[in-house]
């Protein structure tokens, strides 16, 4: 796997078309008017980096010892303006995983997440339908329900992880995780069914992927731990592999976790029902 290192230079500064192209799609739909961060110090630029690129390295030699074609996707680690630490986009060379080095300072989430993005690389390389070229595909539930779930799902078997920190690692205090997940297993019912109802809509008032709001799930990322168990239970019924899960079709992968969103037997139902 290649790895790019735009972390010591301007960004302004770079040429080359694959990185121009990644730099384009970084500022439209995640980064918004600015894509550098001025507030950090050499010093700090320098420890985030090396502490990013052991994990990238570590996590692409664990994939390629587990039979996934690294060999297909390249890294790109630059600072960033925070927007968002990471996630992956097709080119036209083939798929990248990007890494803002800026949002990365604790061994554990470094792990889970270069491992996390490597996969939407990986599962962009095999099936691009489910990467995005516009802000409605990227907004599209059952594609953010997919790709999370996949990235999120196959984190936590390749590493071995509890679902705690395949879903947080260590970004949140222990005690707020825990209560964030007794509040996800409260609500599966209406969480599977908020999914399932709104399975084609890009509508922005869905709010299930991003981190807007600690006080609701609705609104803090409850989409990553539906994700999670949707793909666990297709992987676990239908005998897929981990490299079998990047190689399904988007249709017949919609058409398996709708059945699961209706057929799930949740965790927690007579507290759902409430
Ligand atoms: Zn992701």
């Amino acid at each position: 796997m290649q790895v790019t290192d735009l972390t010591s230079q301007p960004l302004s500064t770079t040429a080359a078309v694959g990185t121009r192209e990644f730099l384009d799609h970084y500022q439209k739909f995640w980064a918004g008017t600015t894509i550098e961060n001025s507030s950090l110090s050499a010093n700090e630029i320098a420890l985030r980096q090396a502490l990013v690129l052991r994990h990238v390295n570590a996590s692409a030699e664990l994939l390629r010892v587990r039979g996934f074609s690294t060999d297909r996707i390249r890294a790109i680690l630059f600072v960033g303006n925070g927007s968002a630490n990471g996630h992956a986009c097709l080119d036209r060379e083939g798929a990248v995983a990007w890494f803002a080095i800026g949002c990365f300072k604790r061994e554990l989430e470094t792990k889970v997440f270069t491992m996390h993005e490597l996969i939407h690389a990986l599962h962009y390389a095999a099936r691009p339908e489910f990467s995005f070229q516009t802000i409605e595909q990227k907004n599209t539930v059952w594609r953010q329900l997919i790709t999370e779930g996949i990235a999120t799902y196959l984190t936590k078997r390749l590493w071995n992880l509890t679902d705690e920190e395949t879903l947080w690692a260590d970004a949140l205090p222990p005690e707020q995780i825990q209560s964030w997940m007794t509040a996800c297993r409260d609500s599966e019912k209406r969480l599977f069914d908020l999914l399932r109802e709104n399975f084609e809509s890009h509508d922005l008032s869905i709010d299930l992927f991003y981190a807007s709001n600690p006080a609701d799930i609705f609104s803090f990322r409850a989409g990553y731990y539906v994700g999670m168990k949707v793909i666990e239970s297709i992987a676990t019924q239908y005998h897929l592999s981990h490299c079998d899960l990047l190689n399904v079709t988007s249709a017949g992968m919609k058409r398996l976790v709708l059945e699961t969103l209706r057929s799930h037997p949740y965790q927690n139902l007579a507290h759902s029902a409430r």
